[in-house]
């Protein structure tokens, strides 16, 4: 029998898995020539051995036992998400805060019981899915107002358990991660269709929690649009809710859970909205020289009621960097797809606004036509699916590259776009002393706006690193929430963007959210400092 992959705690993925040095080689040079340096050193990976934890502050009982566990390796992994903080950190070594027990609840039932354990004995919970959190919310570093703290894992909660194929819908269990649970569906002919980058190690709890955004860049993007009804385990009692294509009874119950990042109970299981496998595809990477006359295309084709699936702009600098091109031009990407009908017309129509707009296909894109693993298109998937094994080397190597996302509206994008990339770059620039490179995709288009997602890469300086993405991430934040963009779009808000989810929320909202966890979580223990400032 072969044993089962570890997941890594330094890192993204399982142990084994990820870049080698060598494959890191072409990243060096194009680094290198960014900053102005002459190359890299690498810091070793942090040991499980060498890294001693505070002893666990709570017992587990005998009723409990065969769902939790003190054991060394679990602590470490559950201790962070994938933050630039958090990787910062784990590659110094440093693991305070690291749960007390970690916990895999079985069922619902153990999930009570858990909730329960932690009520009594002062401990907070955190509910843990993937960890693939990027905002600090699986951290479970709460204080001292805890005696205690359990980092709730729902792996084992990982099974479709009904498949309703005749409104195209699922009941699933949260704790499942994205390549198990589309494993599940194909025998039935159906997919979620929701791939979000991080899909190999996330869940679709972890998904539902943070109101995540997936593939279909139109039409379908957040999960909240495939979700037909939730069930979650509170402190004070389990949540269910009819599945409904749609409801104007009152305020959407969903919607409580929905992005509640685990603050107000936990989701251990869902209806979701399914499509048939798609058997219809076009795709298409066409280049601007210009930036600004992609984005008018892709206004334009967001107005036009196609509904692409991928319509995905890269700017000069994020064409560079992800390999995708030169860095000469700006790339659509663009991409159909249907289980029912062909979509030549659709695509036909999307090609003339793009070419109304100036954009082009060179050779290489009309040899690449309707293969998405072909061209510019198959180089940006390429380096899109590798993404999260990235972190880790750079990190090591001193090198800060961290990403963040919003949304604003077409009326107001060219000056927000401006000003986030000047102050972005300029910070980069201050903090590192050396070059900067700052870029840009879209990641979903509404008709009243983009969702952009920038990239910042900068030359850390090793024992300031965490310091040094502060500043640019403050000047970043800072400047989305002047210019009227959302703190985030799809990443959440986590510890890390409570200061400016703050500014962005009204205090009527502020209050009503409140008021919901005291009546859900009434001692306050669920994921603390999440969302709303601790409670106690
Ligand atoms: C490389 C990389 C790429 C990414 N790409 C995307 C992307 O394309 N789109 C996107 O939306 N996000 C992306 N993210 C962010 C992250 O993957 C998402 O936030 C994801 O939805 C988190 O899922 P998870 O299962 O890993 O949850 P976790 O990280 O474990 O938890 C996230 C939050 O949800 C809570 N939570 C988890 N499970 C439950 C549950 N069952 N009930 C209640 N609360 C729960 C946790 O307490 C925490 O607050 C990316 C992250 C990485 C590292």
């Amino acid at each position: 029998m072969t044993a089962k992959p570890r997941r890594k705690f330094w890192g993204w993925g399982h142990v084994g898995q990820g870049y080698t040095d060598a494959d890191m080689l072409p990243f060096e040079a194009e680094f290198a020539e960014a900053f102005g340096t002459d190359g890299f050193s690498a810091d070793p990976f942090p040991k499980a051995e060498n890294i001693t934890l505070a002893a666990p502050r709570l017992a587990i009982p005998d009723s409990l036992k065969d769902v939790c566990t003190h054991d060394h390796w679990e602590r470490l992994v559950h201790t962070y998400g994938q933050s630039f903080h958090e990787q910062v950190r784990r590659m110094a070594g440093d693991f305070a805060g690291a749960p007390d027990v970690v916990a895999f609840p079985r069922n619902e039932q153990d999930v009570a019981d858990l909730l329960d354990w932690c009520a009594r004995n002062d401990a907070a919970a955190i509910p843990f899915g993937g960890g693939s959190s990027v905002v600090g919310g699986v951290h479970p570093d709460v204080g001292d107002r805890f005696k205690a703290t359990v980092s709730i894992d729902m792996a084992r909660m990982d099974q479709v358990l009904e498949v309703d194929p005749v409104s195209l819908a699922a009941r699933i269990q949260a704790g499942v991660y994205g390549p198990h649970l589309e494993a599940q569906l194909k025998p039935h002919g159906l997919t979620m269709r929701y791939y979000p980058q991080s899909f190999e190690f996330s869940t679709l709890g972890g998904w539902l929690a943070t109101r995540g955004g997936g593939h279909f860049a139109t039409g379908w993007t957040h999960i909240d649009d495939q979700t037909e009804s939730i069930r979650a385990v509170t402190p004070a009692g389990t949540h269910d809710s009819f599945r409904l294509p749609g409801s104007g009874a009152g305020p959407s119950q969903d919607r409580l859970f929905l992005g509640s990042e685990g603050s107000l109970g936990i989701i251990t299981e869902a209806w979701m909205k399914l499509v048939k496998r798609p058997t219809f595809r076009n795709n298409a990477a066409v280049h601007f020289q210009s930036y600004w006359d992609g984005v008018q295309a892709v206004r334009a084709i967001s107005q036009s009621g196609l509904n692409p699936a991928n319509v995905r702009l890269l700017d000069h600098n994020e064409c560079k960097y992800s390999g995708t091109g030169d860095g000469s031009t700006a790339v659509l990407i663009l991409g159909f797809e249907s289980a029912d009908h062909p979509m030549d017309a659709w695509m036909a129509r999307a090609m003339e606004c793009a070419l109304d707009h100036k954009g082009f296909l060179p050779d290489e894109s009309k040899a690449a036509q309707d293969d998405p693993r072909a061209g510019a298109a198959g180089r940006w998937r390429e380096a899109f699916i590798k993404g999260g094994y990235l972190r880790e080397m750079l990190t090591a190597r001193g090198i800060i590259k961290e990403t963040f996302e919003t949304s604003t509206t077409w009326d107001r994008f060219e000056s927000f776009y401006t000003a986030v990339h000047d102050a972005t770059r300029e910070a980069v620039e201050r903090e590192t002393g050396k070059g900067a490179a700052v870029a840009c995709r879209f990641t979903h288009v509404y008709p009243d706006g983009p969702a952009p997602y920038f990239t910042f890469i900068g030359q850390g300086q090793r024992g300031r690193m965490r310091e040094q993405y502060d500043a640019v991430k403050n000047a970043a934040s800072d400047a989305i929430i002047k210019h009227h963009g959302t703190i985030t779009h799809h990443h959440a808000v986590g510890r890390d963007h409570m200061p400016w989810y703050e500014q962005q929320r009204s205090a009527v909202f502020a209050g009503a959210l409140a008021g919901a966890k005291k009546a859900v979580d009434p001692a306050g223990i669920m994921n603390p400092g999440v969302l709303l400032p601790p409670q106690r």
